[in-house]
């Protein structure tokens, strides 16, 4: 995907020009995975510009960074305002957000104690899974690589190292001709998408996996929890073995860059009628309804720019 650059970069507390906002090849995170990021995305509403769950976006961002003992020099709502001012200067309304929190230059042993940068970008992004995907959907495969044991890698923070597990299972799955991959976890049992969490849909009932599959507890997967009860749809956190992905009526996959994308095929074999099922086509109209509005936000969850 062709990455569009935006004019300007907040970092550590200055608006700067995109060509100035670097880290120096020694930073400690370049070396060793050791950042905390958050992806985030506005949204041009009828009220106008919209940030959709900052405030839990920047919570994400921060317990990450605790888990990592990384002490970010700028309290939350000083980042919440560096999200707003970033999307502001650029002139952008419709944008993806990337705040990243890392490990500088001052120390390269393991437990250095760095100072931590910080940084805001933005820039437009399109559906992140190819344009027709929310429409038609993707194909998935299992990928070989399965996500990190429990106690390894802690799963549960957004942290730079995490994502190359991701790599792994996203790069393999597009050299095998699918759109994405889905890991298992070291259980065996599902787990998520290489950049998604999972839903799938057994007689009108959403099933996803729990936290301790070894996943990143999404935004989206929380906020299609709330908009399919508020609705009726009944909805399971449970163990899900992988059999079921091919026994699915309906399987989607969610995050802030998938949006609400459905799954057609896995592994070769047709979900459902091999198109966007009901459940999902509701969940889809509820969660863009927020940006559009028709879908109230009783949750003050759409945060003005
Ligand atoms: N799992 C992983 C591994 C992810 O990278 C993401 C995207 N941040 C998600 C799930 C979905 O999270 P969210 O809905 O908060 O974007």
């Amino acid at each position: 995907m062709a990455q569009q650059y935006p004019e300007w970069i907040w970092q550590n507390g200055e608006i700067k020009p995109w060509k100035d906002a670097t880290a120096h090849v020694m930073s400690h995170a370049l070396h060793y995975g050791s950042s905390v990021f958050e992806g985030i995305r506005s949204y041009a509403t009828p009220e106008g510009a919209a940030i959709f769950r900052l405030t839990d976006h920047l919570k994400r961002l921060y317990l990450s960074a605790k888990i990592y003992d990384m002490v970010l020099p700028y309290s939350q709502d000083e980042m919440a305002n560096a999200c707003r001012e970033i999307v502001r200067k650029n002139g952008y309304s419709a944008a993806y957000l990337r705040p990243v929190a890392y490990r500088g230059l001052g120390g390269f042993g393991l437990s250095a104690e760095t100072p931590i940068d910080v940084a805001v970008a933005t820039w437009p992004m399109g559906p992140y899974l190819g344009p027709e995907a929310l429409e038609v959907g993707i194909t998935a495969c299992v990928s070989s690589w399965q996500r990190f044991a429990p106690n390894t890698i802690p799963a549960g923070a957004k942290a730079g190292g995490n994502y190359l597990s991701g790599q792994l299972i996203a790069r393999e799955a597009r050299r095998l001709g699918f759109g994405e991959g889905i890991a298992l976890a070291a259980s065996g049992l599902l787990s998520e998408g290489a950049g998604e969490n999972l839903f799938l849909v057994f007689d009108g009932v959403l099933h996803t996996t729990p936290a301790s599959a070894s996943i990143l507890a999404g935004i989206t997967r929380d906020t299609l929890k709330v908009l399919a009860r508020e609705d009726g749809i009944e909805v399971v956190e449970r163990d899900i073995p992988r059999e079921y992905l091919y026994l699915a009526d309906e399987i989607l996959m969610c995050g802030t860059a998938a949006e609400i994308t459905p799954i057609r095929e896995v592994d070769g074999k047709q979900i459902g009628s091999g198109k966007a099922g009901r459940v999902t086509r509701r969940l889809q109209e509820l969660y863009f309804g927020l940006f559009n509005g028709k879908t109230q936000d009783k949750w003050g969850w759409l945060e003005p720019v």
